[in-house]
């Protein structure tokens, strides 16, 4: 290799995520192995929630079988600000390694060879990822995978007052019955302030500068949350430990609220029903959100630079839905 040749490469790599690196591998499908590596001069640090092992849950592999890109198919967790305060450091030459079930993430409703390949945004990944550029990629590997994909068996819920509950105490039930309440009358008065005030600033706050296309996007998302609180069935599962509150987007109205959940009050910007308007708007049949960031601050900012992400966040959805409230009182 010429000096140049590598000098040039040597760049390109390490522009990516200035020398944090992910390689995968698959020796015994569907367990995919992974491995980040800090191969810069300086420490690295690097989300717990990202750690690969059995409590990883993000949508950031890119899966393909020929063509087609298979679906994410794995739980969409809510996580509190302070997550963002739980981080390993990597040192410079240290490395993680994990193991993946690609099956519980992604739809693999055939055999046949997928493609898989890491992609991911680095501030999702590495704390202080938001002041490195852009995307993390991986190598990318092909691997013939049987057909596998997970049928959840769910018993029937206790209802009451025309909410399901799933190992709920009496006291969480009360609690999740006022929750939802105040769920759907913030989602009304969010939906009716749109209408209202297309250009208003709470919008601009949560969505960023007024663009019809964005508009038109966030008004027919808070209308369909608004319509699933008010017109669907919702179940709600209690029990789970981490993180606030998960839902998978295609099992719908179907919410797991863990104990922290309980920790915040029942109304207010957040709190135990805006939460719930979170989770309400990651289904694929309501607004069907991302969590691009969490937390106040982050949404915010994130209208501001990109608000084309933040009209798919979840926690604008919360935040915008909290402070609409607010305004009110
Ligand atoms: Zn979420």
């Amino acid at each position: 290799m010429s000096r140049l040749l590598a000098a040039v490469l040597f760049l390109t790599t390490s522009s990516v995520a200035q020398g944090f690196s992910v390689s995968i591998s698959m020796d015994e499908p569907p367990i995919l192995e992974v491995i980040y590596l800090n191969d810069a001069l300086k420490p690295i640090e690097v989300y717990e929630w990202a750690i690969p092992n059995d409590n990883f849950w993000m949508d950031i592999f890119n899966v393909y079988s020929g063509d087609i890109k298979n679906k994410y198919v794995g739980r969409v967790y809510r996580w509190s600000d302070a997550a963002y305060n739980d981080f390993i450091i990597l040192k410079p030459g240290e490395f993680i390694y994990g193991r993946i079930d690609i099956s519980k993430l992604y739809y693999l409703g055939s055999n046949s060879d997928y493609i898989i390949r890491f992609n991911a945004e680095s501030s999702k990944i590495l704390r202080r990822g938001e002041t490195l550029p852009g995307v993390i990629g991986s190598n990318q590997i092909t691997k013939y995978i049987k057909r596998k994909v997970h049928v959840f068996v769910k018993s029937a819920p206790e209802v009451e007052d025309g909410i399901g509950f799933h190992d709920c105490s009496r006291k969480e039930k009360d609690s999740l019955k006022l929750a939802h309440k105040f769920g759907t009358e913030y989602s009304q008065e969010a939906h009716a302030y749109l209408v209202a005030y297309p250009e208003g600033e709470l919008y601009i706050n949560w969505f960023g500068e007024y663009k019809k296309k964005n508009y038109k996007i966030v008004k027919k998302g808070t209308d369909k949350i608004k319509k699933a609180f008010e017109e669907e069935f919702t179940e709600y599962f209690c029990g789970c430990k981490d993180p606030i509150a998960w839902v998978y987007t295609d099992r719908h109205y179907e919410i797991h609220v863990c104990e922290e959940f309980f920790e915040y009050d029942i109304e207010g910007v957040l709190s135990q029903a805006t939460i719930a308007i979170h989770e309400m708007s990651h289904f694929e049949v309501t607004a069907d959100t991302d969590d691009h960031v969490y937390g106040e601050k982050k949404s915010k900012k994130l209208a501001k630079k990109k608000p084309k992400e933040a009209i798919e966040n979840a926690d604008n959805y919360l935040f915008f839905s909290g402070y609409v409230q607010e305004s009110k009182e």
